[in-house]
């Protein structure tokens, strides 16, 4: 089961390029010690931090981070490959339409819109947000961090890139 915000896609850098632009401000995820993005900006922006989520267009052009696309599709190759994210419905579309268009072969059928991750059925998790890491840990089932300032305090495997997530996979389930 793999996270599409800050794993698969790069939400922070366009959410903060936006946010600048109208802000004259510098916010970068190098920032956020914490999940609650409202803490870092100005306070004249406060929870409008949330309203760039809702903008059309956002999700549907971010951009992959590096070697997710190659990672994933090589894991494809030897594992059940889910992508399970939790977003505002209204980007849903968008969220299919990019996963049709930069992993078709996993698709859209593949995809699952949850706000409950620690529900869903599979061996693994891997995310990058504070409640779905611990929630899914708390399953007994293993979690794997991508790794973020603001992530840091939560007690589970974590990688910094998608080359060692798959150094990490392929350790897991070495030989089978
Ligand atoms: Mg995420």
């Amino acid at each position: 089961m793999i996270d599409m915000d800050s794993v698969i896609c790069d939400l922070m850098s366009e959410w903060h390029r936006r946010y600048n632009r109208d802000y004259d401000d510098d916010l970068t995820v190098d920032r956020l010690q914490c999940w609650e993005s409202e803490r870092y900006v100005k306070p004249e922006c406060g929870l409008r931090i949330y309203d760039y989520l809702k903008e059309p267009g956002l999700f549907l052009g971010l951009k992959p981070l590096p070697f997710a696309l190659e990672v994933l599709e090589r894991l494809h190759n030897k594992h059940h490959i889910f992508i399970v994210t939790s977003s505002v419905s209204t980007a849903y579309a968008e969220k299919e339409c990019w996963v049709e268009q930069h992993l078709p072969f996993i698709g859209r059928k593949n995809l699952i819109f949850a706000h409950r991750k620690d529900m869903i059925v599979g061996d693994l998790l891997f995310d990058d947000a504070p409640h779905n890491l611990l929630g899914f840990s708390a399953t007994g089932r293993t979690a794997v961090a991508m790794d973020y300032p603001y992530n840091r305090d939560v007690n589970v495997p974590r990688v910094k890139s998608w080359l060692e997530f798959e150094k990490f996979v392929n350790h897991l389930w070495r030989g089978e």
